[in-house]
């Protein structure tokens, strides 16, 4: 299923688009879907290999929130998409930490998200430590992180991820600890703190790329448990995971073996006529052009109506196939979803806009009469 989602060059291009609402549409309405598949697909992942019900402190998280009737929100100019998990906002669960005033904070870090901008896709455990806790409890989470210090580094080491912040101040070398790291930004505005596995550059296509994502994303979850455990009060530690991790890792390294495009193994060999078939069949939309067919069709698939709200990943279909003379071009494009496209075969040369148009048309004649 997941081995179908693919992020493509459009997706870095789009960043680049000066009419702000088309970008924001299509950020909406076809990107952070996309970037939603994935984190639920890692998500699924995640409570498969912990055996743990994530839901239970956690909610689905993601950014851009466009909300119906704010038109504002299509006039941003946004440079990040975001999907993931966040602990879940209440008021009675944090009861390990306390708020300066000395009620139990409602919302705490982390987030544990795919980032996607115009370079690409990384999973990351961001924190952006809190302002409105009082000395104990930020001394509680500092102390997690350097008793944890080791096993923190130690996953970020499998993944080949990393620590960064937002804004490295110059006296801190790329070196610094997490924990000493975590401990300096704790407390600091508009500083945040990411444990990020590897970027993946678009294309993003090959189910190779997707299976590491999720796999990096899986990685640094104990770490993002971890936190959550500690504002709950319940036993805590990353070292009940570890064990996990490592049977995981093993367990899917033959997957990547398969996946991996290796030299030592035989060459395939290649069928000449069959891949200039496939060439010329493939769909090939040039960059802007898939959002101005998805704008045109108002977002929606053209066959079953459906849109990003009711869960559509869409596509750009040609009406007339390139195979039998249709045109790369903006009138023998249409949005599809993924379910309908699928069911199109090349045969099949429906122009759903039309036919839709047609009907509808038939049918306000029919009402008037
Ligand atoms: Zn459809």
């Amino acid at each position: 299923m997941i081995e179908k989602t693919t992020f493509t060059n459009d997706d870095a291009n789009l960043f680049e688009l000066e009419d702000k609402e088309l970008k924001a549409k299509a950020l909406r309405h076809s990107v952070l879907p996309r970037l939603r598949e994935l984190a639920n697909e890692a998500i699924d992942e995640v409570s498969r290999i912990f055996k743990c019900n994530l839901f239970e402190d956690s909610t689905e998280c993601f950014s851009p929130q466009f909300r119906p009737k704010r038109d504002v929100e299509l006039k941003i100019d946004y440079n990040a998409v975001t999907a993931g998990i966040s602990p879940k906002r209440s008021n009675n669960k944090w009861l390990a930490l306390r708020k300066k005033d000395g009620q139990n904070p409602m919302i705490i870090e982390p987030r544990l998200w795919f980032v996607l901008t115009a370079d690409g896709i990384v999973p990351s455990l961001d924190i952006l430590p809190s302002q409105h806790l009082d000395d104990t409890s930020r001394k509680k989470v500092v102390d997690w992180f350097c008793t944890n210090n080791e096993k923190i580094e130690h996953l970020l080491y499998l993944i080949r991820g990393r620590v960064w912040l937002n804004d490295w101040p110059d006296h801190l070398s790329p070196f610094t600890p997490p924990a000493e790291l975590f401990a300096w930004v704790y407390g600091r505005r508009r500083r945040y703190m990411h444990l990020s596995g590897m970027w993946h550059q678009f294309p993003i296509d090959t189910p190779l790329s997707i299976r590491l994502l999720i796999r990096d994303f899986t990685v640094l979850y104990p770490i993002y448990a971890g936190m959550v455990n500690l504002a709950k009060g319940t036993p805590t530690g990353i070292g009940a995971h570890m064990q996990k991790v490592r049977c995981y890792l093993q367990e899917s390294f033959k997957d990547y073996l398969r996946l991996q495009p290796s030299s030592d193994r035989e060459l395939p060999v290649i069928d000449h006529e069959r891949v200039a078939r496939l060439a010329a069949t493939k769909v090939r939309v040039m960059p802007a052009i898939r959002w101005q067919v998805f704008q045109r069709d108002g977002w929606k698939c053209c066959s079953c109506g459906r849109g990003s709200s009711e869960g559509a990943i869409l596509e750009v279909d040609h009406v007339i196939p390139r195979s039998h003379g249709g045109k790369d071009s903006l009138e023998n494009y249409q949005t599809l979803c993924r379910e309908c496209n699928i069911g199109k075969s090349n045969r099949d040369m429906t122009d759903l806009r039309t036919h839709t148009a047609k009907k509808k048309v038939h049918e306000a004649r029919l009402a008037k009469s």
